[in-house]
C-alpha cells in the first residue's frame, strides 16, 4: 500500500483546506507517478486528509471519504458533520459530503469513493441516487467492492419514474430572481436536484474573510437521505476547515420556490447549533 509521509499529509491537508476540500488532478498525477500505485490505493492513502475535516461533537467518531471523478481526474474530500443539540438525523455523513463536494465543484460523475469505514445503509441509499451508481466502486480499509454488491435489490430514481440522477447536468426552467440574490446563488439554485418535490433550493454563506460557500438541495428517491441546501453549504464550510462559529459572517441566504417552501425549518434547526447571531434571509421565487 502506498504510504504518504506525515509531512506530505500535513501539506496536502493544508492545500485541500485552501481549495475547500478539492484535490485536483494536478496534485494527484505526480503522486500516482511517484508512488507507482493505482488511484484506489492513492485515495486510501489520502483519507487522513479528508478525515481531518470531520466535526463530530456528538459521536467523536471521525469519518473521511474521498470521491474520485475519472472524467475530470479530480478528487473531492468529504467528512462527517454533526450538529450539537439537534436531531441526529440532521448529521451529514462523510460519503454525502464527498459527493456533495464533487457536485458543487461541477463533477458530473463519481467513479470511485474511498471511505475510512464501511458505508451505513443511509449512505448506500444516498449513493444509489448518483449517475453511474450501478458501477460505483467502493474502497474500504480491508475491501474493494462496488455499490451493487453492498445494496442489492435497491430502490432508486427509476422506481419513481425519474430518469435523471444526482450529478446529471439539468437546470430548471427560467426563473426571475430578485436583486438580493447573487448571480452565483441563482446558478446554484438552478443546479439543485429536486425531482421528487419540484422545490429546488440553494444556500449562500457569505463571509468577510473566507469568501462565499454554497449549498444545493439534493433529493433522494427514498426521501430520508436527502441533503438540505443548508447542510450542503455547512459541509462545504467544514471542508475549508471552518465552522460558523469561527468566521465573520456577512449574510446567510436561503432561496427556494414559493410553491415548495419546505427548507426554512431545517435550515433554522442546523443554524441553531452555532453561536452565530446571523439572521437567515429567506427568499422565495416563483
Ligand atoms: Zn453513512
Amino acid at each position: 500500500m502506498a504510504v504518504l509521509t506525515p509531512l506530505q499529509i500535513k501539506n496536502l491537508t493544508e492545500q485541500a483546506k485552501q481549495s475547500k476540500g478539492l484535490i485536483p488532478k494536478s496534485v494527484l498525477t505526480p503522486l500516482l507517478n511517484t508512488l507507482q500505485c493505482d488511484i484506489s490505493t492513492l485515495l486510501q492513502a489520502l483519507l487522513p486528509v479528508a478525515t481531518s475535516f470531520s466535526q463530530a461533537p456528538i459521536s467523536q467518531f471521525n469519518v473521511g471519504a474521498i470521491a474520485y471523478d475519472k472524467t475530470t481526474g479530480n478528487a473531492y474530500c468529504g467528512a462527517n458533520l454533526e450538529f450539537s443539540h439537534q436531531a441526529l438525523s440532521l448529521t451529514v455523513h462523510a460519503e454525502q459530503a464527498a459527493i456533495n463536494n464533487a457536485w458543487i465543484n461541477g463533477a458530473q460523475s463519481v467513479s470511485v469513493i474511498a471511505i475510512t469505514a464501511p458505508p451505513c445503509g443511509h449512505c448506500r441509499q444516498f449513493m444509489n441516487e448518483i449517475v453511474g451508481a450501478d458501477t460505483l466502486k467502493i474502497v474500504l480499509p480491508a475491501l474493494e467492492t462496488d455499490l451493487q454488491s453492498l445494496l442489492p435489490h435497491s430502490f432508486g430514481p427509476k422506481d419513481l419514474g425519474n430518469e435523471f440522477c444526482l450529478l446529471a447536468l439539468k437546470t430548471h426552467e427560467d426563473i426571475a430572481f430578485p436583486e438580493q440574490i447573487s448571480h452565483q446563488l441563482a446558478q446554484q439554485f438552478m443546479l439543485a436536484y429536486a425531482p421528487y418535490s419540484n422545490n429546488p433550493a440553494a444556500v449562500e454563506i457569505k463571509t468577510a474573510s473566507h469568501g462565499c460557500f454554497y449549498g444545493r438541495y439534493a433529493e433522494n428517491a427514498a426521501y430520508n437521505p436527502s441533503l438540505s441546501p443548508m447542510q450542503s453549504a455547512l459541509s462545504q464550510l467544514a471542508l475549508a476547515g471552518l465552522t460558523l462559529n469561527c468566521v465573520e459572517l456577512t449574510s446567510i441566504t436561503l432561496v427556494e420556490t414559493a410553491n415548495g417552501h419546505n427548507q426554512k425549518a431545517v435550515a433554522a434547526a442546523v443554524l441553531e447549533s452555532y453561536c452565530s447571531d446571523c439572521v437567515l434571509q429567506h427568499v422565495l421565487v416563483k
